[in-house]
């Protein structure tokens, strides 16, 4: 069964969490475009040393560098029977890029899985995964440029993929087992 999967949502609504535990349940690669750059950045290589002072800010890093590293992910032999991404797309030019490249892939359909949380509760949520997980770019003020940014950049994909019938909306602000219970139920069908 294919299943391509996006994971939108706020910083802090969960996106990671739950792409892990589908991945796991679904036997799909989780490619989190947040988690390869903190690798790129850790192992110091060119794409870290131009990534890292965006991430810092909480700043996008410009889509150059993460459509290159998208095609080149999705073009691995384990992302041909599908995909959970998590973090990407995050403006509404990395969305028509993916639209281009699928097809170019033979990767054809997928869901947009919209995780919807309040924002005081995304707030907490981040401080408390900074203050367990050391993550640099979880301080209050890249906090607020982060939800910041997500407004400016990321929201306006929710009516990129309504419009294209691709938009599932889930309430993210539920335990952790109930948003999984959710997202399965509407991604039950398979074929995305
Ligand atoms: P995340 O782990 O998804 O919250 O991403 C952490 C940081 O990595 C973001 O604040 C951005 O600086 C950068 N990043 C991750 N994904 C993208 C993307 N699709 N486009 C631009 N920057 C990204």
């Amino acid at each position: 069964m294919t299943r391509r999967l996006i994971f939108l949502g706020p910083p802090g609504a969960g996106k990671g969490t739950q792409a892990k535990v589908l991945a796991q349940q679904y036997h799909l690669p989780h490619i989190s475009t947040g988690d390869i750059l903190r690798q790129a950045v850790a192992a110091k290589t060119p794409l870290g040393q131009k990534a890292q002072s965006y991430m810092d800010k909480g700043e996008l890093v410009p889509n150059e560098l993460l459509q290159n590293l998208v095609r080149e992910r999705l073009n691995q032999p384990d992302a041909k029977e599908g995909w959970i991404l998590d973090g990407f797309p995050r403006n509404v030019g990395q969305a028509s890029f993916l639209d281009d490249l699928l097809p170019e892939l033979d990767q054809n359909g997928y869901s947009a899985i919209n995780l919807e949380v309040p924002d005081h509760v995304l707030m907490t949520r981040l401080l408390e995964r900074g203050s367990k997980e050391g993550r640099q770019d979880d301080n209050e003020e890249t906090i607020r440029r982060r939800l910041e940014v997500y407004r400016q950049e990321t929201e306006p994909l929710i009516d990129f993929y309504k419009v294209r019938s691709k938009l599932k909306s889930v309430n993210g602000n539920l335990p952790l087992g109930e948003v999984t219970e959710f997202i399965q139920k509407v991604t039950a069908s398979g074929n995305i």
